[in-house]
């Protein structure tokens, strides 16, 4: 448990941390957030983090009051009154208390929540023997009405499909766009890898650009694999020699079996585990220092 979280300036104690019933936020989900995490007392990827939610706050017209850099100062402030060096890190800026209609107007002050704390892992046997997977019945949100490239507070869309996840028995589920084309998963986004090429949804389909999937970009160029963003169906998965999810609280996790098809031994693949211990090796020498 936290003991203290970081709310408009002020550190106070997680019992202190409150906010209006009129927040916007809460009563429409009008607001932006960003999962973040700190590995051997170092923010992972923080300024990519920032730039997203400023860019996800730039789309709905909404001015954070920090700037960028006070923003990075009370992420590593809130890391460091908990005293972690190994944490998950929730930032959420809300539109802020307003009346009970629509407008964003009568919302002045939007609400600023940094929350640390030590996160629920998949446990180990995900990685050593692989996730089974589903395709979700819901449909991951058309760009076209809601983008997925903006990681708002809507996350209903994703939220049902993790219901389907839950009635299934598995930790995941694919989400396809509205064409039928792979999208994501509902808080991950996956890649396959057929003949030694590396192929993931491009994000025109509807996604988000998820920060653990651009680092997996950087290793596999690095690691001279070729990699594509194409548009595929479901059946490319199911055919796939590997199938992997990459996600801030997932890392790099292995799946093995789509919709009951397994994928290609069944065993998690040599691509993902190699990527997988260059991503661990990375997240342990990179960062924004909490303490010094
Ligand atoms: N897609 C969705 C819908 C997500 O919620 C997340 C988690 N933020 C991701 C993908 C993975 O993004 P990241 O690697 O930045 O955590």
């Amino acid at each position: 448990m936290a003991k203290y979280i970081y709310l408009n300036g002020e550190l106070v104690a997680p019992e202190d941390a409150k906010i209006s019933v009129l927040d916007h936020g809460v009563l429409y989900g009008d607001g932006v957030f960003e999962g973040i995490r700190a590995y051997n007392g170092r923010v992972f990827r923080l300024d990519q983090h920032l730039h997203r939610l400023y860019d996800s706050a730039h789309v709905i017209h909404m001015q954070i009051p920090l700037s960028v850099a006070e923003m990075e100062q009370a992420v590593v402030e809130t890391v460091r009154a908990n005293a972690l060096r190994d944490c998950y890190i929730r930032l959420v800026v809300t539109r802020g208390p307003g009346d009970l209609g629509l407008d964003p107007r009568r919302c002045p002050r939007p609400t600023v929540i940094i929350i640390a704390d030590s996160i629920e892992l998949y446990p180990q046997r995900y990685y050593d023997e692989g996730l089974h997977v589903i395709t979700c019945a819901t449909r991951r949100n058309s760009p076209e009405a809601l983008d997925p490239s903006i990681k708002s507070l809507n996350y209903l869309n994703n939220i049902m499909a993790k219901i389907e996840t839950v009635q299934a028995g598995v930790p995941e589920g694919i989400m396809l766009s509205s064409e039928g084309y792979v999208a994501e998963c509902t808080g991950d986004n996956i890649f396959v890898v057929q003949h030694g090429e590396v192929l993931t949804p491009p994000m025109s389909v509807g996604n988000l650009a998820g920060i653990t999937a651009q680092v997996t970009m950087e290793i596999l160029r690095e690691m001279d694999i070729p990699v594509a963003a194409e548009n595929f169906r479901i059946l490319t998965a199911y055919t796939a020699d590997e199938v992997f999810l990459t996600g801030t609280a997932a890392e790099i996790a292995p799946v093995v079996q789509v919709d009951g098809r397994k994928i290609g031994d069944g065993k998690p693949g040599e691509i993902t585990r190699k990527i997988h211990e260059r991503f661990h090796q990375i997240t342990q020498i990179e960062g924004t220092p909490v303490y010094g």
